[in-house]
């Protein structure tokens, strides 16, 4: 007990259980099973978009170890953004290793009918490297079965608020529980693999129990974040949720319709002219020339963000671009660990093993490299030191208490205004209310992040 805040303490502190952060967890284990290693997050079952997403199968790259023309790719589609070769280096040198985890662990793959795992490409490729696995609420039982049978422990119900540092190193992390009191781990070494940004938006696809607010917990605790704002956003049916391809849904005879007015679209019109390459990713794509569809349809976007459009067979859709998952995150050296010392961050929370746009199957493939690298440096580090200083948590304010219903409808329809797929008109308005909001909102600091990346570039 510190005053009158109780601590609880681990050796290591895994924030969240995604892909990443149950990872990071085996392998702590793994490389120390003398380590205490705690798995904090709000739900007990599937969660994030790793378990829990609607498609229920996920694709992950799976380069050859010398098929440099990888690297080439990646680090091709991470510009305007920032990333890092070494970083991508290790995504192709470590892949076999990781897929042959998954195997281990009994994942269900697609398999040709030679029993060979089938390979496709991934959006924003032609070549066939990614594998697919599908049934993640099974996948995450064999993860979490596999993470107890290790000695991983796990406190679910909690969501965290607030990262913790002393002397100038990662100490720990404050929690609301599930009846709203605050909970305070102490750890020698953290992990946050929280997710990403993508419940800052009214409409997102992620799965359950992410709020998002991974960027705002980086940022406060000083680590540097990059690519924060290259969330990838799919153009969805609104009725359905379906994915609809704006490469073929945008042809000539096609008519848009919108506040200012409706658009027959003729056989010349230029963004027609990238109908071909766009058809080749579902996520818009920064700075290509096709996104040129995707700004027709946002032009054509009404104030809830919908976009009403009769195809050229006739057919009426109503378009809404939804939030998929961010590119940004911490900025993190080999061993995932963070600008912070002993504060490490992997999955779609860490950054620079993709920039701007990556590979269709990229993120789960850097949720195993990083998610395995930052677990091993974690032991290595809390190996070798002391417990963090009980007077990190002493004197700390209350936390404050989880954003009102109306702050929350505030942030998203704001992002949703002025921070979709680049930044819109009034950006600079809506940073200077997210100012004064983050405050006491962590909502609306994890919101500030992602929109100061983009007035940075507007
Ligand atoms: C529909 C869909 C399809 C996708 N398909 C692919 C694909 O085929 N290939 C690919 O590479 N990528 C795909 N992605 C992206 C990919 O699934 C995710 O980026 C990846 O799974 C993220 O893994 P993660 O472990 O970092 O985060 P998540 O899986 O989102 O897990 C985050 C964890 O953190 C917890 N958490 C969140 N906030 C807090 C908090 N404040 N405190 C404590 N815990 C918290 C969550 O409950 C969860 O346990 C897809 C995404 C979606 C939405």
């Amino acid at each position: 007990m510190t005053g009158a805040r109780a601590v609880l303490r681990a050796d290591i502190l895994v924030v969240g259980s995604g892909l990443a952060g149950l990872r990071a967890a085996l392998a702590a284990r793994a490389a120390d099973p003398g380590l205490d290693v705690l798995v904090a997050s709000p739900l007990s079952g599937p969660s994030g978009s790793s378990f829990a997403n609607r498609n229920d199968c996920l694709g992950m790259q799976v380069p050859d170890p010398d098929d440099a023309d990888f690297d080439a790719e990646v680090l091709r589609l991470s510009a305007p953004g920032f990333a890092d070769p070494a970083l991508v280096r290790l995504l192709r040198l470590e892949a076999r290793a990781r897929l042959d985890d998954l195997l281990g662990l009994g994942l269900d793959f697609r398999r040709a009918s030679d029993g060979s795992l089938e390979r496709l490409p991934g959006c924003f490729s032609t070549a066939p490297r990614a594998v697919v696995f599908s049934g993640l609420s099974r996948a995450h039982a064999l993860f979490r079965g596999a993470a107890e049978a290790a000695g991983v422990r796990f406190l679910d119900g909690l969501a965290a608020r607030e990262l913790v540092s002393a002397e100038g190193r990662a100490a720990g992390a404050r929690f609301l529980d599930r009846d709203g009191a605050e909970r305070v781990v102490a750890a020698r070494a953290v992990v946050l693999a929280a997710g990403g940004p993508a419940p800052l938006f009214p409409h997102a696809m992620c799965g359950p129990g992410n709020d998002g607010l991974s960027h705002g917990l980086l940022d406060r605790a000083g680590a540097r974040v990059a690519n924060a704002g290259f969330v990838q956003f799919f153009w969805n049916d609104a009725a359905t949720g379906r994915f609809v391809q704006p490469g073929s849904a945008l042809r000539p005879g096609a008519v848009l319709h919108g506040p200012r007015g409706g658009l027959s679209l003729e056989p010349g019109h230029p963004a027609l002219a990238h109908a071909g390459e766009r058809a080749r990713h579902c996520p818009a794509g920064y700075g290509l020339p096709d996104a040129a569809l995707d700004e027709l349809l946002l032009d054509h976007a009404d104030a809830e963000g919908l976009v009403r459009l009769t195809t050229a067979e006739g057919l009426e859709l109503r378009l809404v671009f939804c939030a998929h998952a961010g590119n940004g995150g911490a900025v993190v050296d080999a061993d995932g660990m963070t600008t912070v010392p002993g504060l490490f961050a992997c999955g779609e929370c860490a950054t620079g093993m993709h920039g701007a746009n990556r590979l269709g199957g990229g993120m789960v493939l850097a949720t195993q490299v990083f998610g395995e690298r930052a677990g091993r440096a974690a032991a290595r580090l809390a190996s070798g030191r002391s417990d963090p200083p009980v007077s990190a948590f002493g004197g700390l304010p209350p936390l404050s208490p989880p954003e009102t219903p109306a702050q929350a409808e505030r942030v998203r329809r704001g992002m949703r205004r002025h921070c979709l797929f680049g930044p819109r008109p009034g950006l600079a308005g809506f940073v200077r209310e997210l100012e004064d909001m983050a405050r006491t909102s962590a909502l609306a600091g994890s919101a500030l992040v992602l929109a100061l990346a983009l007035l940075a570039r507007a």
